[in-house]
């Protein structure tokens, strides 16, 4: 899988994908993340990426023009299944997002500054909008780094434990039960039992009943799914 990510602060995207899990799924080989500095794209003598909103009001607004410089020049390298603004009115971001984007090839993330992008990038240039919250971000590089983290942990060889994106909460229905390590004790604080037993079936049973009962108590909404 490969995800372009266009940005005017390429810095912002530096530390996420050079630690842990992310870095390892591309020096496996299993993603590529390109970073896409805008600047690079502005065709003005200062490479400016953004302007005055017509019409006034407070804040810039991200030009047209270097922004689609970039995305014609990363669509004539290859065929993009989506081109994703990042946007706080857009479509949120949730499991079932996130699985249906872990199975295209090559996605862009536009990341938008300042008050936004101009309106025509919307309308013209880009085939999806993906919100991560209900919150106004300051830009989208975040953003971008969240819906890219999500994916990418479930390329197939990414995570060590194939089984554990799986696992995890909202896959099916349910949030994750509570897990432990060692030590089996700790200032009197013990491990539930069953979970020393080694009685696989008892401890899948256990697992699925403290699923269900923090599903039911934290978030009954995602239990009406089921
Ligand atoms: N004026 C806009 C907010 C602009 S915030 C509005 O009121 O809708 C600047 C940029 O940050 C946006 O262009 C977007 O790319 C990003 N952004 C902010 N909040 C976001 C969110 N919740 N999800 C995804 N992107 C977000």
């Amino acid at each position: 899988m490969r995800i372009d990510i266009i940005t005017c602060l390429p810095r912002l995207l530096d530390s996420p994908f050079s630690d842990s899990i992310l870095k390892r799924a591309q020096q496996k080989g299993l993603v590529t993340v390109g970073v896409h500095d805008l600047r690079e794209y502005a065709n003005n003598k200062h490479r400016t990426t953004d302007d005055y909103a017509f019409g006034g009001g407070a804040g810039m607004v991200m030009m047209i023009e270097p922004i689609d410089n970039c995305i014609t020049k990363l669509k004539s390298e290859r065929t993009y299944d989506e081109i994703i603004y990042m946007s706080p009115d857009g479509e949120m971001l949730t499991q079932p997002v996130a699985n249906e984007l872990s199975l295209k090839k090559n996605l862009i993330l536009l990341c938008g500054h300042y008050k936004g992008v101009d309106e025509r990038v919307r309308e013209h240039l880009i085939t999806r909008e993906i919100s991560i919250g209900n919150y106004v971000l300051s830009g989208g590089e975040l953003a971008a780094a969240v819906v890219a983290d999500a994916v990418i942990r479930l390329l197939p060889g990414v995570l060590n434990d194939e089984t554990s994106a799986l696992t995890d909460s909202f896959q099916d229905g349910l949030v994750a039960p509570p897990v432990y390590t060692r030590p089996a004790e700790y200032k009197g604080w013990r491990v539930p039992e069953v979970l020393l037993s080694g009685h696989e079936a008892k401890i899948a049973q256990w697992k699925y009943e403290k699923s269900l009962e923090r599903t039911k108590k934290r978030r009954p909404d995602i239990l009406k799914g089921i």
